[in-house]
């Protein structure tokens, strides 16, 4: 009996394991939210730069590579500044961009589109380049946002690991938030690296998410136009 039962939760284990591994190869989220814990910022960046660089070090000991080479020795520093101040550094809402609005003196209330902008993000199950390009477009209701903070929106959340519908979403999500209005879509047209230079191995296809809210979700006119501006009209 004891043997049956320790037979079946190992084969509980592995099961999960296998279901682990498909969840990351069909690239599916879990959540809108970016999952981190409660205590993710207790650690200053200093401190997690240096714990980074050691356990990267020990990535590479492992793997067999020779660390006194000249060419090797700094890398685990270089990658764990990389993490910390630049790739993942959106991970951090202390460097989220503060959204100033100015108010629309022209009473522009048409459709105010940002496209081709592009972005680097990273995939959470494998840690490879994301990168494509961003189309955001909103309906002013009196308030405008400067067009680098749209830029810096998108930036932000492409900086952490991600899976491209939930960077879509909260990139949708920020800027309905920012500017006080539903009335706002994203599409992103990506490639990602995890299925180009490994798995599949496909190297043409790119992924295509999008985000409606408001009149973009309800009005196929203003869909529709946006679509127009961007090409990608049916
Ligand atoms: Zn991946």
């Amino acid at each position: 009996m004891k043997q049956k039962e320790t037979l079946l939760s190992t084969m509980d284990i592995e099961l999960s394991k296998e279901r682990m591994e498909e969840l990351g190869e069909e690239h599916v989220g879990t959540s809108l939210e970016t999952p981190l814990r409660e205590d993710a910022f207790e650690m200053d960046d200093d401190l997690k730069i240096e714990l980074i660089e050691k356990h990267f070090r020990e990535i590479m000991n492992i793997m067999g590579l020779d660390l006194s080479d000249d060419s090797l020795k700094g890398t685990p520093h270089r990658v764990a500044k990389m993490y910390v101040k630049e790739v993942f550094s959106g991970l951090n809402p202390k460097n989220k961009p503060a959204a100033k609005l100015f108010e629309n003196k022209y009473k522009y209330k048409e459709m105010l589109v940002e496209k081709d902008i592009t972005f680097h993000s990273h995939c959470e199950h494998h840690f490879v380049p994301i990168y494509g390009k961003a189309h955001v477009a909103y309906i002013s209701n009196g308030d405008v946002i400067g067009l680098s903070k749209i830029n810096r929106i998108v930036q932000y959340y492409s900086k952490r690991p991600q899976v491209q519908e939930r960077l879509t979403m909260q990139i949708g999500n920020e800027l309905k938030e920012a500017l006080g209005t539903t009335d706002v879509a994203v599409i992103m047209d990506a490639y990602h690296m995890c299925v180009s230079s490994r798995g599949v191995q496909d190297t043409n296809s790119s992924t295509v998410t999008s985000f409606y809210s408001g009149k973009f979700e309800h009005d196929e006119q203003a869909r529709n136009e946006f679509l127009k501006y961007i090409n990608l009209e049916k």
